[in-house]
């Protein structure tokens, strides 16, 4: 009963109302705590966030398909709306030709012609071998393992040096595992035995979660950190944890996208919610075409998006952590004093610097101890 007792005006300040601190604040208000959320951003969701544009739900900062195979997960956020279940199934683009994805046997059809996994095999199996990986060590060694110098050329080098900023051979090879290799018909993106869009979209997920909770938006911590620190006696920090601790060791760097929307007078551009374009050129690493998330949407219209990837700089929203050498090892360094704050939980892609999906934030914050 530590809520009554203390002279604080919260029990729980959060900063930023992400997924993660949505989560963490949905849970707080059901146990009777007093919960304040501020976010710097005019609105809550963090990067969930969508905005209706004439009757098209546009996913503002990247599109976002929740996909998990915990059934408590799952079950969890359908407690909060319903997810409408959706196959994630983009496409590529590589110079005037559409291939499958993820890599998979529409995929090896598609560019080399064969019919049989075993012929899929053997070609990967014989590019494989005339590269002479053993352990692979980096993200192109990583990808050619995996599916040989034919696809990682045509599908994966332009797309990650795009997206990343970074030769292949600098990068970790872990980002590339995130991706299924199947011998089967199968374009599914992903593995999981769940999947789908919250039924009404992001908002109202993210609106349900935050009742209870008093938000304060356009509101930075940094602007008024003694202020908000004297709110609660806990707190719960989703921003950046470089940030957090004043740059101490040096600056993290992340990546951040930029988004160009265009209005198309047709009810179908592409055909396909996401396009990656995998090629060095264009710029943008693919196109998304927000009316295939959700096949309730009438409009007689589309709106696309061209998504370019950026180095981050400030002032910019930081998306992606870099999982390279240089910040893995500061940031395991910045984890390490954060595990010392006993009144302030870190939670989130920035405050644990880590490329998490979606049910792994829910899955952290549903066992934080409030
Ligand atoms: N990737 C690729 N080609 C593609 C799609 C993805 O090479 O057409 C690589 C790229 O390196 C990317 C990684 O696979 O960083 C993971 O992709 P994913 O779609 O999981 O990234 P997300 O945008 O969801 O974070």
């Amino acid at each position: 009963m530590q809520s009554r007792q203390n002279s604080k005006p919260y029990d729980i300040l959060i900063v930023g109302a992400g997924l993660f601190g949505s989560v963490v604040a949905y849970r707080a208000v059901k146990a009777g705590k007093r919960v304040k959320v501020i976010d710097r951003r005019g609105h809550t969701g963090g990067n969930l966030h969508c905005v209706d544009i004439d009757g098209v739900a546009v996913h503002r900062y990247g599109p976002h398909i929740f996909h998990t195979s915990d059934t408590d997960v799952w079950q969890w956020v359908n407690s909060i709306v319903e997810f409408v279940p959706y196959i994630n199934s983009p496409v590529a683009f590589y110079r005037g030709k559409i291939y499958n994805l993820p890599f998979n046997m529409n995929t090896f059809v598609q560019l080399w012609g064969v019919t049989t996994p075993e012929q899929a095999e053997a070609k990967i199996a014989e590019q494989r071998a005339e590269c002479g990986i053993g352990t692979p060590q980096n993200l192109e060694q990583q990808a050619i393992s995996l599916v040989g110098t034919d696809i990682y050329n045509t599908l994966i080098k332009g797309y990650t040096e795009k997206q990343w900023g970074r030769r292949c051979a600098d990068l970790p090879a872990d980002i590339i595992r995130r991706l299924p290799v199947r011998f089967t018909y199968n374009n599914n993106y992903f593995n999981d035995t769940y999947q789908g869009i919250p039924r009404g979209g992001y908002n109202a997920f993210i609106e349900k979660l935050l009742e209870g909770a008093e938000v304060e938006l356009n509101s930075d911590f940094f602007d008024r950190r003694e202020y908000f620190e004297s709110l609660a006696s806990k707190i719960v920090y989703t921003g950046e944890i470089d940030r957090y601790f004043d740059y101490r060791f040096g600056a993290l760097e992340y990546r951040t996208l930029r988004f160009e929307d265009e209005r198309i007078e047709k009810s179908n551009y592409q055909g396909v919610a996401v396009m990656n374009f995998t090629d060095t050129t264009p710029d943008y690493t693919r196109i998304i075409e927000h009316r295939h998330f959700d096949r309730s949407c009438t409009a007689a219209h589309t709106i696309i998006t061209r998504e370019y990837p950026a180095e981050w700089s400030a002032g910019s929203e930081p998306y992606y952590p870099i999982a390279d050498s240089r910040n893995s090892a500061l940031a395991e360094k910045y984890r390490t004093l954060a595990a010392q704050c006993s009144n302030v939980i870190f939670g989130g892609r920035l405050a644990e610097y880590r490329y998490y999906d979606m049910h792994h934030i829910v899955k952290r914050a549903l066992e934080v101890e409030l």
